[in-house]
């Protein structure tokens, strides 16, 4: 019997790390990339190359594919629904991923469930900002409702000035989300697979590190964290998962207030930079069991290998060649585990990860860091840990309108 194509609409380092357990299954992929030499293209070899904004292009490259699924939300949710109408089987579908792609509609949606979220209000001109103000105080958190990543598309605004001159970049009249700053002890992630079936596995909800809106650091699981609320998270992912109709790996990022409470951030449904760790630390990756579900194959077990996992991305830095970093890193520390994105260095940009697992929280996570520092080129720096707990970062801090490359998993 051949096994179905799956399709992956976009060639980045997640449908990148698809394709090791798509070998040991025995499934081919079948990637459209944006461009040339990307980092699933380099080992995907079935990889087209293609705009997934041009309908033409998506039909015509979904043609062998038994199944489509996204390493990233950027596809126009119109050509999802033609993609459907035309009999392709998109996991998640369009009417799911619809609220991993806007900010406003997932919103919504979670308030209408009844779900923990941020107070918001969608925002056009600044005096709809000023009056929300009034009511949870500043800061106050803008977000495009759509394309941002990384903390690109999300601004904090300290007062009415800063929130007219945040406006007076962006085009007129365009409507925004925006939020109370919420005073977060720190960020928690919860993953779920869920299949076609509606069987879900749910992995350790673990802790994050963000630093200027970019996932630094993940430990799996979170530290601490009460079991009760452990509990809650996951069965708040398990709820989102269904209620939405989602297949495939949902991540719901939330903040942990410092009163114990649960706030839903945001959610992405594809594999997601904070279940990287489940690579070497659990008994099955989010990479299979988002292939498994897609598949609608019963799902693997999501339990953690080891009592603690860390993972420490490495951010570009000075040293273009991230090879360089084995010899010394290799040398030192031989249990450490290492994924390189085959991505060209740029400053900041995610190019690959470092995991530790094993018993030593504090020694997992120097070991892991140590590395990831020495392979982007700055072994001295000690690698921060993020935003002290109740600090918000810095105002206007997550980025600026940017006509940088898309990038946009995260
Ligand atoms: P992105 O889509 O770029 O990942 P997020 O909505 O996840 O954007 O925001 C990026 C980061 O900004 C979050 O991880 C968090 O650290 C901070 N942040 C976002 N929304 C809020 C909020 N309402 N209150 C406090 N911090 C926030």
């Amino acid at each position: 019997m051949e096994a179905p194509v799956v399709g992956i609409v976009g060639a980045g380092q997640l449908a990148r790390m698809l394709q090791p357990p798509a070998v040991a299954l025995g499934v081919p992929l079948r990637a459209l990339a944006e461009y040339a030499d990307s980092a699933a293209g380099q080992v995907v070899p079935d990889t087209e190359v293609g705009d997934p904004a041009d309908l033409e292009t998506l039909l015509a490259w979904s043609k062998p594919c038994s199944v489509v699924t996204f390493d990233h939300e950027q596809v126009p949710s119109a050509h999802l629904a033609a993609l459907e109408a035309a009999g392709v089987t998109c996991r998640p579908g369009s009417a799911a991923l619809l609220h991993a792609q806007d900010k406003a509609v997932m919103r919504r949606r979670l308030s209408e469930l009844g779900l923990p979220c941020p107070r918001y209000v969608v925002v056009r001109a600044a005096e709809d900002v000023t009056r929300f103000a009034a009511e949870v105080g500043f800061p106050v958190v803008l977000k495009a409702p759509r394309g941002g990543y990384d903390g690109k598309g999300v601004w904090f605004a300290a007062s009415a000035d800063a929130v007219a001159k945040l406006l007076a970049r962006l085009p007129a009249g365009v409507s925004l989300l925006c939020e109370e700053a919420v005073p977060f002890r720190r960020e928690l992630s919860a993953l779920v697979a869920r299949s076609p079936s509606g069987q879900l596995a749910a992995y350790p909800v673990v802790e994050t590190v963000q630093r200027d809106g970019v996932c630094v650091e993940v430990t799996a699981p979170a530290p601490d964290l009460d079991p009760e609320l452990a509990a809650t998270a996951a069965e708040l992912a398990a709820e989102v998962a269904t209620e939405l109709g989602v297949t495939g790996i949902l991540a719901v990022e939330l903040f942990e207030t410092s009163d114990g409470r649960l706030l839903v951030n945001e959610l992405a449904m594809r594999p997601h930079n904070t279940g990287h760790w489940s690579i070497d630390g659990a008994v099955t990756s989010q990479f299979e069991n988002h292939l498994r579900a897609v598949l609608d194959l019963p799902l693997g077990e999501p339990f953690a290998r080891a009592p603690w996992t860390v993972t420490v991305n490495i951010l570009g830095g000075p040293v273009p060649s991230l090879y360089d970093g084995f010899p010394h890193v290799f040398a030192r520390d031989p249990g450490l585990r290492v994924h390189l994105y085959g991505k060209s260095v740029r400053p900041g940009r995610k190019v690959g990860h470092v995991s530790a697992y094993g018993d030593d929280l504090a020694a997992l996570l120097a070991r892991a860091r140590h590395a990831a520092v020495w392979f982007a080129g700055d072994a001295d720096a000690e690698q921060e840990t993020g935003t002290p707990p109740g600090e918000g970062p810095a105002e206007g801090a997550l980025g600026a309108p940017s006509s940088e490359p898309r990038e946009p998993q995260s």
